[in-house]
């Protein structure tokens, strides 16, 4: 993510001895930690991890050699972006992590989504009959969800890794203590969100100590609060943040936003509780699987909406075949079916503690090619398509389907909610795997680029608005598959995917984006499995983006719009917005011959790092 960065030998890591006490709030005496220089793409063996920021890249390539395995790494990596890449992820927020376990050949997920507290309900999101203003509820308590990050963590550690929270986190300390330069994407973070930071006063005193300015590119930005944080947990677990003096923070944190003197107005308090902290719980999660053309995908099943779009249009795209059809027809089929499966990812998906999601149904063979009939295959569809009836696939495949079943109303699909709509630069997305050939493949987020603006004070860590990915009925007590209730987790888009063929890995992969994180990775995989693209260019390639929104219309960056596959497209009615970059995907490329390469996005968000342990000349694709 950062280039313009101090170019210094590997090792950093292990060699700098772990400093303590006194030394996080004496930080300016520290020099900055150095990094190696960024590259998107690197081959090799023994190990390999791809992230948006090459400390954070490092610092898990530097596990590796050290024997720990993809799980440690990850952690590790994590923890670094979320002092490097604090806006986009960190403790105040919540995660998707995928893990391939190579002895005994299993896919397992850990999901550790933010919660909503238990006093939360249905009119969450209202004042009285009233919704809340959109730009009212990012920016205060009512948003923030029960973190999950650190139980994530401790789980994924505890059961898959090899290393504890305190080996792991020593790297992330070393970065939130000694500081980084800022580079541009981070300034230009921080300046969007000025308005905001400058509303609570543990805020503006991390990112604007210049006079309600932000750090100037080349400054060194350190986190003191946040590396004194890091330390309690690597001393005392995750018992250490969700009770105690962290979780009190926390909770008054949200109960009473630290309001900077001059704010001129208050923001709306949350209603969180140190027993919300207390009994919240990551969850070991099956993942979904599904096949594509001979390969087998498992992606992030519910609460997240990732795994199971994602397969679901490409179950629907497995109906065509797109050397015969060529780019274009291939490319409009993408859209549409892409369209089809967000209609029944938002119809449907949701905490599958509160509903039924009909998983089985809606990664059904059979129903893809039901809603394969929904797909014009000349012309785009005006506006915004129906969900489909999964549910009446919900059965024993062999059992023949009336018409009265197919065309019986789901209960759910019939209201109508408004999703928040909040723009989508955040997240960010780690893949690791090691010498033995276990992968990791892991989205986080704190929802929003600076998640709710509230540093918790003297901590150093921004608290999520996760909470807005639920949605907001049309009036307050109305039920629908992903509204507020006490204790439930909202609905994700994250994605982190695996691809297998044979039973052996080919792809690793994720995205940050909101939304389009389906769509980035569907599109990613399509350059890759279906035209052949070696993955930097699938990553590079420009994106477009069809999420069923009411207007019809697909997001798209510029080079796609001016692109001519473009212009074929607008001829089948299809209709285009520009919204500048779209994602941020790192993977890992399996070889046949045991090498991989690990891919970061090479321009979008200032470009990512991919290592590998040992680097070998690049022979596959
Ligand atoms: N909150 C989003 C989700 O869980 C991710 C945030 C983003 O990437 O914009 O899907």
């Amino acid at each position: 993510m950062r280039r313009h960065l101090i170019v210094a030998g590997a090792g950093w890591l292990l060699t700098v001895s772990c400093t303590h006490g006194n030394a996080a709030s004496s930080g300016a005496a520290l020099s900055p930690v150095p990094t190696s220089a960024s590259t998107p793409e690197a081959t090799g063996r023994g190990g390999a991890a791809a992230t948006v920021d090459v400390r954070a890249t490092s610092a898990a390539i530097e596990i590796l050699k050290d024997g720990g395995n993809a799980v440690d790494a990850a952690v590790a990596a994590a923890a670094v972006l979320g002092a490097t890449d604090l806006y986009s992820c960190g403790i105040g927020g919540g995660g998707f992590m995928v893990i391939y376990r190579a002895e005994d050949q299993r896919v397992i997920t850990v999901e550790h989504r933010e919660m909503a507290p238990r006093a939360s309900s249905r009119g969450l999101f209202y004042a009285g009959d009233t919704p809340i203003p959109m730009f009212e509820v990012m920016t205060s308590g009512v948003s923030a969800g029960v973190p999950g990050m650190v139980q994530g963590w401790e789980v994924a550690l505890s059961r898959y890794g090899t290393r504890g929270l305190a080996e792991v986190l020593q790297p992330a300390i070393r970065v939130a203590e000694r500081g980084f330069e800022v580079d541009q994407t981070f300034f230009e973070q921080t300046s969007r969100n000025v308005e905001r930071f400058k509303l609570f006063s543990s805020s503006a005193q991390l990112f604007l100590p210049d006079g309600g300015k932000p750090a100037p590119v080349g400054a060194i930005f350190r986190n003191p609060g946040l590396a004194k944080t890091y330390r309690r947990v690597a001393e005392g677990g995750s018992r250490a943040f969700y009770r105690g003096e962290i979780a009190r923070a926390i909770v008054d944190t949200v109960a009473h936003p630290p309001m900077a003197s001059d704010a001129g107005l208050a923001v709306r308090p949350g209603v969180m509780t140190l027993s919300d902290l207390s009994d919240y719980e990551a969850r070991i999660r099956e993942p979904v699987k599904s096949t594509y053309r001979g390969y087998t995908v498992y992606g992030m099943g519910a609460p997240s909406s990732g795994g199971i779009a994602l397969e679901l249009a490409l179950n629907i795209l497995e109906g065509y075949e797109p050397t015969a059809l060529g780019r274009v027809d291939f490319l409009h089929r993408y859209l549409e079916a892409s369209r089809l499966a967000f209609a029944d990812r938002t119809a449907y998906v949701a905490d599958p503690e509160y509903v039924d999601v009909p998983v089985v149904g809606l990664l059904s063979k059979d129903y893809a090619a039901e809603r394969r009939k929904a797909l014009q295959p000349a012309k785009a569809a005006s506006g915004e398509v129906p969900a489909g009836n999964p549910f009446a696939f919900q059965v024993d495949p062999s059992v023949t389907r009336s018409a009265a079943m197919l065309s019986s109303e789901p209960a759910l699909a019939a209201l109508a909610p408004s999703p928040l709509d909040v723009p989508n630069r955040e997240t960010t997305h780690v893949t690791t795997t090691d010498k033995l050939g276990n992968i990791v493949t892991y989205t986080c987020s704190i929802e929003a680029e600076g998640g709710s603006g509230i540093v918790v004070p003297g901590y150093g860590f921004l608290l999520n608005n996760e909470l807005t990915d639920f949605d907001v009925p049309p009036e307050p007590g109305a039920a629908h598959a992903n509204t507020p209730e006490p204790g439930k987790r909202p609905r994700s888009s994250m994605a982190p995917t695996l691809v297998f063929k044979d039973g052996a890995p080919v792809l690793a992969l994720g995205s940050p984006g909101g939304s389009t994180i389906i769509t980035t990775v569907l599109q990613t995989l399509i350059n890759h499995l279906d035209f052949g693209m070696p993955m930097l260019e699938a990553v590079a390639a420009p994106r477009v983006s069809q999420r069923n929104v009411p207007d019809g219309k697909s997001q798209a960056e510029p080079e796609f719009i001016a692109s001519p596959e473009a212009a074929a497209l607008q001829a089948r009615g299809h209709v285009f917005t520009n919204v500048g970059q779209i994602g941020a995907l790192t993977g890992i490329r399996f070889h046949s011959d045991g090498t991989v390469t690990a891919i970061a996005e090479p321009q979008r968000r200032g470009g990512g790092s991919a290592m590998v342990v040992e680097p070998v000349p690049r022979t596959g694709n």
